[in-house]
């Protein structure tokens, strides 16, 4: 195009110089004016079109028409020539440019006189209507073959159809062209009477040419209005970070006119323009190169990027919170693994596809090993940076594809996808656990922890939810826990017979809670010295619609699993409460009977128990000492702190705490020191004992020497023989439980032996 427009303005030129020996190019007083002023208007174009480059768009019309008619052929391509370059100097247009400016405008000029001069040839013989009709007809050919040029190489820079461009705004270019043919010929009329008017006509030129730069200018200023509105639109359409960053880009493109931007770390390069964005994503910018048309940041330029800019910042701190709000709500927040809802649904999409791939899956559940004691003795930081460890290690150990979790606390689940076998199942578990398994340094001590990993192995076609799987891998870990921790057990047809019977239990105890089955026996505890009553011990029992009565050893750890004890606990501890307000209206003269409630690990979490524990009081009418509290060891070891600080305050009104089955938990006596107890209930395997095994006799002796130096009472449960009765007594423990004195059975069964002091029957005392 380039090389086109140069080589037919060179032969044009070439034309007219040739031309010009003989006719010469008009008198100096006409056409250095002419010049001068031509090269001032190309100095000033007026833009119009789109890109910056091409739209420059000068009054040129006026002038081939005074010229035409004025000048011979030559001076007028000749005047073109010069003005056009010396224009094109001042401008510093690059040269490439300028050759095609030169070029075109020689060109087109050259055409328009031909054109002219086929109608009519100035000069001699002819009319000067003739002459100047026919520059009319040479100016539409001038003004023809310019648009066409410019609208050719439009349609290159911007890939649109040349036709297109040429019609856009044809328009305003026909009324312009039509306004400045007038002047021209206005000018060219003066001038032929007095070479002045040539002056006169600059000062019409220099107002229109204002008013349509001003227009031009207008019209981009709407234009780029309504492309930033809409660009902003999309922008802030954009949901996901990337694409905000591409239609922030694609509007900096379209509206800065230029073929390459975009969002940047880097700083950007020196040929580039770029502005940074503001916060919170100030470590970026928005980078313009490849630019059409301008060679540095003017200031709308300069002003429209930080316009996008902003806009950018904007959407990008939008897409940014919801990706976090989108993580966060998947990912645990201490590890960054992802948490148990994440873990599900890739477990069910993994599922969904087993029956199509045909691989086998393997579920682990894994749990550490102690880890409460960390937490306990090292604090919660500590226990943080092991948790972190663990799941730094996991992640280590994972293949591709496969996905570890957090689900809470020191629970952690792995699911492995593409399992050969169910041994290659075990070799990953192994795997697994030993990555889970390891030591981390913290604050320069180094820490051990062991995990007790269930395995599931999933066959394709297993047809199992993500639930149950996941459940039978933690059946798998609490056996792993029973034998012995730091394992890997496997879920098997053992332990899916368990889990049967499990579920059949829940049933069981659903439907006794919703049929009201539930039954609160009573155990009384006796005064080791007087023989009499001095409190009943709260037992649960379900009554099956056949009358029987069930146990809590068939049926407390389905309902400490299931979380239903939470309930159940509840309605036990409003119960006994109940039933020792009774026993007060019915004895007022005696001693109040204190009633003692077992508590639970999980219904101790699940529930705020000092507000439970002073409204069900309150609700029966009881005063707090007549209630006490039976907790194990491992369940107050469990509990949170909160918990503890609970049971503090429940203490301090008078509430009884004690902690059951003492001596088979931990039996740490640093433990001992921080619980809020106020008695110890020695676990009847050691009372079992007494009068055979003197190392159990040594034991009970030394809870209860414990409990009367740390100020606590003891109790002792189990007792079923006379001989262990007095031994009992000989080592002075205060009060008594057992099938002794009496079975656990319904309060309204009870009276006798609350009326009198329990004494040995004779027939027991012959027998010892
Ligand atoms: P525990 O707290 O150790 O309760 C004492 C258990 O020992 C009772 O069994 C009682 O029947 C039994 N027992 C009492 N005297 C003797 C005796 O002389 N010889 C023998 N061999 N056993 C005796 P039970 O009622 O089957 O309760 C078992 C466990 O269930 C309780 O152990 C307690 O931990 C739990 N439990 C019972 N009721 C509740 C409850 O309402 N809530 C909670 N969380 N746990 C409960
Ligand atoms: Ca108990
Ligand atoms: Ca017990």
């Amino acid at each position: 195009m380039i090389i086109g427009a140069a080589t037919t303005g060179v032969l044009t030129l070439a034309g007219a110089l040739i031309v010009a020996r003989t006719a010469g190019i008009g008198p100096l007083r006409e056409v250095l004016p002419l010049t001068l002023l031509l090269a001032l208007s190309w100095a000033h174009p007026v833009l119009v079109l789109r890109t910056e480059e091409t739209e420059a768009f000068q009054l040129d019309e006026p002038f081939f028409v005074a010229m035409a008619v004025l000048l011979p052929a030559p001076g007028t391509i000749l005047v073109f020539a010069a003005a056009t370059a010396i224009g094109n100097v001042v401008r510093r247009r690059p040269l490439t440019r300028a050759a095609f400016n030169i070029g075109q405008t020689v060109t087109a000029a050259g055409l328009g006189l031909a054109a002219m001069h086929l109608l009519a040839t100035p000069g001699a013989g002819t009319s000067r209507l003739a002459t100047l009709a026919a520059a009319v007809l040479g100016a539409a050919v001038f003004m023809l073959v310019n648009s066409a040029a410019v609208s050719v190489v439009i349609s290159f820079n911007e890939a649109k159809r040349a036709a297109h461009v040429f019609l856009d705004g044809l328009d305003l270019r026909v009324l312009v062209w039509a306004g400045g043919t007038a002047l021209g010929l206005l000018a060219a009329i003066g001038a032929v009477a007095n070479s002045w008017a040539l002056a006169l006509a600059a000062l019409p030129m220099a107002a229109l040419n204002l008013v349509l730069r001003e227009h031009a200018r207008a019209r981009r200023q709407t234009e780029r209005s309504h492309d930033l509105l809409v660009a902003a639109n999309q922008i802030h359409a954009s949901v996901a970070a990337a694409d905000v960053e591409g239609a922030v880009v694609a509007a900096t493109k379209s509206l800065l006119h230029c073929r390459a931007a975009r969002i940047d770390t880097a700083s950007p390069g020196p040929a580039e323009f770029a502005v940074r964005l503001p916060d919170p994503a100030p470590d970026r910018w928005l980078v313009v190169s490849e630019t059409i048309g301008f060679d540095r940041l003017g200031p709308r330029e300069h002003e429209l990027l930080e316009v996008l800019a902003g806009i950018a910042a904007g959407a990008l701190r939008n897409a940014w919170l919801l990706e976090e709000i989108r993580h966060r709500a998947i990912h645990d927040s201490l590890t960054e693994l992802p948490n148990k809802v994440l873990f599900m649904d890739r477990l069910q999409h993994a599922l969904d596809a087993g029956p199509r791939s045909g691989e086998r899956l393997a579920v682990m559940f894994l749990d550490l090993d102690q880890f409460k004691v960390i937490n306990d003795s090292l604090g919660h930081d500590t226990g943080d940076q092991v948790l972190l460890g663990v799941a730094d290690r996991l992640r280590g150990a994972l293949r591709q594809g496969d996905t570890a979790a957090r689900l809470g606390g020191d629970e952690f689940a792995v699911l492995c996808e593409h399992v050969g076998s169910a041994d290659d199942g075990v070799v990953l578990a192994e795997r697994i656990q030993a990555a889970a398994s390891g030591f981390s340094v913290i604050n320069g001590v180094e820490l051990g922890v062991t995990a007790s990993v269930g395995v599931v192995i999933v066959e394709p076609d297993a047809g199992v939810s993500a639930e149950t799987l996941l459940q039978a891998a933690d059946t798998a870990m609490y056996r792993a826990k029973d034998r012995g921790r730091d394992r890997i057990e496997v879920f098997d047809d053992q332990l899916r017979n368990r889990a049967y019977a499990r579920l059949e239990t829940e049933t069981t105890l659903r439907r006794a809670m919703e049929e009201g089955r539930l039954r609160v026996f009573y155990q009384p505890i006796l005064s080791g010295v007087t023989g009499r009553v001095v409190e009943m011990e709260a037992l649960l029992r379900i009554e099956t619609p056949n009358g029987t009565l069930l146990g809590p050893a068939d049926f407390i750890e389905v309902a400490e699993q299931s979380g239903l004890i939470a309930t159940i606990g509840v309605q036990v501890l409003e119960e006994a409460c109940r039933q020792a307000a009774a026993w007060r209206r019915r004895y007022p003269d005696r001693d109040p009977i204190r009633v003692a409630v077992n508590m639970s690990a999980r219904q101790l979490s699940r529930i705020p128990i000092a507000d439970t524990v002073k409204a069900a009081l309150s609700a029966a009418g009881c005063s707090p000492d007549m209630l006490g509290l039976e907790l194990t060891e491992t369940v107050l070891m469990e509990a949170g702190e909160h918990v503890r600080d609970e049971l503090e305050m429940l203490r301090k009104v008078g509430v009884t705490v004690g902690l059951d089955d003492f001596g088979t938990g931990y039996s740490s006596l640093a433990y001992l020191k921080r619980f809020p107890v106020d008695f110890l209930k020695i676990d009847r395997c050691f009372v079992a004992g007494l009068g055979h095994d003197p190392e159990d006799e040594a034991i009970v002796d030394a809870i209860i020497s414990l409990g009367r130096s740390l100020g606590l009472s003891t109790v002792a449960e189990g007792v079923e023989t006379v001989e262990q009765l007095t031994k009992l007594r000989g080592l002075g423990c205060d009060r008594m439980q057992g099938y002794l004195f009496a079975r656990p059975q319904r309060a309204a069964d009870l009276d006798a032996l609350i009326e009198h002091p329990w004494q040995v029957p004779p027939e027991l005392l012959l027998a010892s």
